[in-house]
């Protein structure tokens, strides 16, 4: 995830002369019209073909498709913020095995993640600070990649809920190199 300042990606409200300017979400669903005009792939099974799950920071630079050749059907891409496992990575991982089949687990995390710059306190407290509520969850920001990774594959293999164990690995994307390294 990138915590940089960017574009809000949407147009200033319409006046007069741009009334035909287009929001993203605009563009993006005639993108998705153009999507269906050549879409052919209407029959594919529920249960991934592949039989793997993902799980991937949110990080615009990080395409898990593109970086792991996957394409519709293939796997479960589950993304959030940092690419952590918390409760409902743990749920989303135990429906995946045990309601879809996958026996494998891939984790990505990746450099210049913006869950490097900030810690779960000076967060909370922020929030806390602007609304009067400090949020019940945890931002579960990192200080050490390759900590992390390893910190949240431990937390998949820990879980009794999810079966298929043997095969459970974490990486680090470079976003710089589009590299893939493994750490655990
Ligand atoms: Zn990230």
């Amino acid at each position: 995830m990138r915590l940089l300042p960017t574009r809000s990606g949407t147009v200033p409200a319409p006046t007069r002369s741009q009334e035909t300017r287009m929001s993203t979400t605009d563009q993006l669903l005639e993108n998705a019209k153009a999507y269906q005009a050549s879409f052919d792939k209407g029959d594919l099974p529920l249960p991934p073909a592949k039989g793997v799950a993902v799980v991937a920071c949110m990080d615009a630079r990080l395409n898990p498709y593109g970086l792991l050749g996957l394409s519709e059907g293939d796997a479960h891409v589950i993304r959030n913020a940092g690419g952590v496992v918390t409760q409902d990575e743990l749920r989303s991982l135990a429906i995946s095995q045990r309601l879809l089949g996958t026996t494998e687990v891939v984790l990505v995390q990746h450099t210049g993640c913006g869950m490097l710059t900030f810690t779960d306190d000076a967060f909370k407290a922020s929030i806390e600070a602007d609304t009067g509520i400090k949020p019940t969850w945890a931002a579960e920001a990192f200080t050490d990649l390759d900590a992390s990774v390893r910190q949240n594959i431990a937390r998949i293999k820990a879980d009794p809920s999810i079966p298929h164990k043997d095969s459970v690995r974490g990486f680090v994307y470079d976003v710089e190199t589009g590299g893939l390294r493994e750490v655990v």
